[in-house]
């Protein structure tokens, strides 16, 4: 299931921080209290990715420029559609830095860690700088911890 938000073109950032700072500024959507930039899962634990994503669908995928690994959003393979590789509205290049915003909740019973329930992911033009957001979509019940392991 896809919340459909609209994620406004972000401003120029400067490098990753700023991507983070954008996905704690997002408003019109869950409020976003953890923010983690992707790596690479490779020994070059890369952070510059070709990224193809579909808000409608709530799906992506990224691919490292270093070594070519690739990994999905979650469970964005099982509902592939093939969308379009992203490219910077401003200058066209396809090179991201890539992050997420996490919305998470407090358990329903008792104690325990805060479960994730929703994402926003964004990119940021490691030419322009220029910072938007790819997708957002709800979160099967993760952990923070959980969901980090899983980028
Ligand atoms: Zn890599
Ligand atoms: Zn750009």
């Amino acid at each position: 299931m896809t919340l459909h938000t609209s994620l406004e073109l972000g401003p120029v950032g400067e490098d990753a921080d700023d991507l983070r700072t954008f996905l704690h500024g997002l408003a019109g959507c869950p409020e976003v209290q953890h923010t983690q930039q992707l790596c690479c899962t490779g020994p070059d634990a890369g952070t510059w990715f070709y990224a193809e994503a579909d808000p409608g669908q709530g799906i992506s995928r990224h691919r490292c420029v270093a070594c070519g690994t690739t990994r999905h959003l979650l469970d964005s393979e099982s509902h592939w559609n093939y969308p379009p590789m992203y490219a910077c509205t401003a200058c066209g290049t396809s090179i991201v830095e890539l992050a997420v915003g996490l919305h998470a909740v407090d358990p329903d019973k008792g104690d325990g860690p805060a479960r994730v329930r929703w994402l926003a992911l964004a990119a940021r033009c490691v030419e322009c700088g220029v910072i938007s957001g790819l997708t957002d979509a709800y979160v099967p019940d993760l952990t923070v911890g959980e969901l980090a392991a899983a980028l």
